[in-house]
């Protein structure tokens, strides 16, 4: 497989041939940094944990050179810390046997250029190169403006496909920016309560993070646990863990809707939610 920048890495826990195992890949997550697709597709990564008809794959699509760095981690150049989140995010497709990780290793300015030819044809070459049934991206209302930038390319990326290559379905996860405010109606609640000891570790081996001052660890699960609890004030909780997503397809179907439209109307929905309520009862 070719990728633009020359320090990209392709790594395949199983060992076997890169574009094979792209090619299977059921179960597809495009983030913008490393320890993101730990945060935001764990459903999907537990979901094809030792199964043998599914397939995860991450990709990450920036080099990390621009993240905080505490503790131990303090001194280092961006040079040399691209390098420790590289093997963390090793690290983690190894214990979350991923079918395979990719990091494209891109600078967060070529990717937040709206034509980069390099991080463009990348991403074509990745979707186009498998038919992945599920899409996990970055939530369009997201603060963090290199997730925002990665979301839309990636949806460019996937608009060029012919329709019978496109994703069944496309979720934009939770990172900087919870999704408990969808109206219920239209939030994707996914299931991230299996295997609690795997979800914690992969969260830990993003030590260059949590060492360094942000307990990465412990607000994601207690997210999702707060996610399972306050989702129904009068049922009991059928899952204790979950993500909430905002349903995406709508951008990749024939005839698609404009990323702006798709997320303000529901924004709309929200303000309308509250206000009824309000009125309701004054
Ligand atoms: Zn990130």
């Amino acid at each position: 497989m070719k990728f633009s920048n020359p320090s990209h890495d392709c790594f395949v826990p199983s060992g076997i041939n890169a574009e094979v195992a792209l090619k299977r890949t059921t179960h597809l997550c495009v983030a913008a940094h490393q320890d993101d697709i730990e945060i935001m597709a764990y459903s999907g990564i537990s979901e094809c944990y030792d199964q043998d008809n599914k397939h995860f794959t991450g990709v990450v699509v920036t080099n990390g050179a621009g993240s905080p760095r505490g503790g131990p981690f303090a001194n280092m150049t961006d040079l040399q810390m691209q390098d420790v989140r590289k093997q963390e995010q090793r690290r983690a497709a190894e214990l979350g046997k991923y079918n395979l990780q990719i990091q494209l290793s891109h600078p967060s300015a070529d990717v937040k250029m709206p034509h980069h030819p390099g991080v463009a044809s990348d991403l074509e070459g990745i979707f186009r190169g498998c038919s992945a049934d599920f899409v996990y991206l970055h939530n369009p209302a997201d603060k963090h403006e290199t997730h925002i930038a990665v979301l839309l390319r990636c949806i460019t990326a996937i608009q060029t496909l012919p329709l019978h290559l496109r994703p069944k379905k496309v979720y934009g996860c939770e990172v900087w920016r919870d999704l408990d405010w969808l109206p219920d109606n239209v939030k994707v609640g996914l299931d991230t309560s299996q295997r609690p000891k795997l979800a914690l570790a992969l969260l830990e081996v993003f030590e260059s993070q949590i060492k360094g001052g942000k307990r990465y660890d412990l607000a994601t699960l207690g997210r999702r646990l707060a996610n399972a609890t306050f989702h129904t004030s009068h049922e009991t909780d059928t899952v204790t863990s979950k993500i909430w997503a905002v349903d995406l397809t709508p951008l990749v179907i024939d005839k698609p809707l404009a990323l702006n439209d798709l997320i303000s109307s529901y924004i709309h929905l929200l303000a309308q939610d509250v206000s009824d309520r309000i009125s309701r009862l004054s």
